[in-house]
């Protein structure tokens, strides 16, 4: 048998709901902040990323699915989100738009990792992109957008927050921060003492423990920040409590991009696991430029549905809520014999045109067998219409839950609404 490829997840139908139900609270959250809905292509030019996301990060280096096309170009199953949103917006003058310019998406995204939970090789996200505002209010309201989501859909997941500074404070602490992880390069894993040549700033993303206690002491970016930075970051926080929205400073948050400055936030969830960063985010106030577009600043996060799910479900299991389930039918009309099957079909298509959900008989089973299957599938009601049914114009209605029943007009159960 031919199964998925590995790291690849079936969404079953049984699952389905409650993933409609964070997509209807995200279209209804993003829409009361003014943000749109941009899509684009499931592949781009791997030098998109290559540039865009940079050539340092894990995702370039070692995550990126990429194909060749038949005339040689390089292209790659789209590995997050942002780049693709730049250059769009950049290709379509969006930049023209009145600013700010808030966007989002929700989509599949693909990586080349070892899956685990929390972790696939495909998965979705939950993106919002701001161009074109500096202002720390920017910031705070693109994290509000997440703060809110979160509340709406009943999980708990903590805030933190730091500050990267910009190009005129990031040298001073580019600095401060070789030396100090120089004088430990015997203790760092490989892969830091390789991050430390190419972008120390990322040594502090590093998940093993050991360099995580050498993290825990090492200068932070706040204590390095210019006058400017430091203003903007005081804003944030101060934003951050008008919205009463809480938040920790967690100095170890960073995106090791040169063109990410200034703001970086990650909301974490304690109810999932090990993969506990359900929404990470930053501004980016250099990329739209490195992308060969107009200096634009812009600040966004990418919310990631798998790790969202698993903290729903968490949750609802915890507190005894019920999940979001597939729709039932209000009614099951079961038919006996040849005319009252097209009574019945006529039937379950004026309800379900009238936006009631309705079933009947397509498969030629029992009597016996339909009524097991009107109760399986939870219908409210079912009504058998026979012979004597339709030439009486009457028929028996019963409640499957209560077990009551009624007397009906055939031609009344088209209007039946609950
Ligand atoms: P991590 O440190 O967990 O690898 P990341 O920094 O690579 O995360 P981002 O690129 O910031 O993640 O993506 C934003 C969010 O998308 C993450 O916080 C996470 O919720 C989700 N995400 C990222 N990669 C995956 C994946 N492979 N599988 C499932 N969700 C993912
Ligand atoms: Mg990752």
């Amino acid at each position: 048998m031919i199964q998925k490829p590995k790291g690849t997840l079936d969404i079953l139908p049984s699952e389905t709901p409650l993933w409609q139900t964070i997509e209807d609270a995200v279209r209804e959250v993003t829409s009361k902040y003014g943000f749109a809905e941009i899509k684009f292509p499931t592949f781009e030019q791997s030098a998109l990323f290559k540039r865009g996301v940079g050539g340092t990060t894990d995702i370039v280096q070692k995550e990126m699915f990429t194909m060749d096309d038949r005339d040689g170009n390089e292209l790659c199953l789209r590995p997050e989100g942002t780049a693709c949103v730049v250059r769009s917006v950049i290709e379509n003058g969006l930049y023209n738009e009145p600013m700010p310019l808030k966007l989002y998406y929700f989509t599949n995204f693909f990586r080349y990792e070892k899956p685990q939970a929390g972790r696939s090789r495909e998965f979705f996200q939950f993106g919002l992109e701001m161009f074109g505002t500096s202002k720390a209010s920017a910031d705070a309201t693109v994290i509000s957008v997440a703060d809110t989501l979160f509340k709406k859909l009943g999980v708990n997941a903590r805030l933190n927050i730091n500050s990267i500074g910009c190009p005129n404070c990031r040298p001073n602490y580019h600095k401060a921060l070789v030396e100090y992880f120089s004088s430990h390069e015997e203790e760092l894993c490989d892969t830091c003492k390789e991050r430390l040549k190419t972008n120390p700033l990322r040594i502090l993303d590093c998940k093993s423990p050991i360099c995580g206690a050498l993290c825990d002491n090492a200068p932070k970016t706040i204590e390095h920040l210019c006058p400017e930075c430091d203003e903007h970051f005081e804003e944030l926080k101060g934003a951050l409590e008008a919205m009463g929205i809480e938040y920790s400073i967690n100095p170890r948050i960073v995106r090791g991009l040169d063109y990410y400055t200034r703001t970086v936030f990650e909301f974490i969830s304690d109810d999932i696991g090990a993969q506990s960063t359900v929404c990470g985010g930053g501004r980016y106030d250099g990329l739209v430029k490195e992308l060969d577009g107009p200096d634009l600043c812009g600040i966004g996060f990418g919310l990631g549905i798998t790790r969202l799910v698993l903290a729903i479900k968490k949750n609802a299991q915890d507190k005894g809520i019920s999940l979001p389930e597939n729709e039932k039918p209000l009614i099951y009309i079961a038919p006996m014999g040849k005319e009252a099957e097209k009574c019945a079909i006529g039937l379950v298509h004026k309800l379900r045109c009238a936006g009631v959900a309705a079933e009947c008989d397509i498969t030629g089973r029992s009597l016996k067998a339909q009524m097991k299957y009107a109760d399986k599938i939870g219908a409210k009601y079912a009504a058998v219409i026979g012979d004597n049914e339709l030439s009486e114009g009457k028929c028996e209605l019963k409640d499957l839950r209560l077990g009551e029943k009624k007397t009906v007009a055939i031609e009344e159960l088209a209007l039946i609404k609950e």
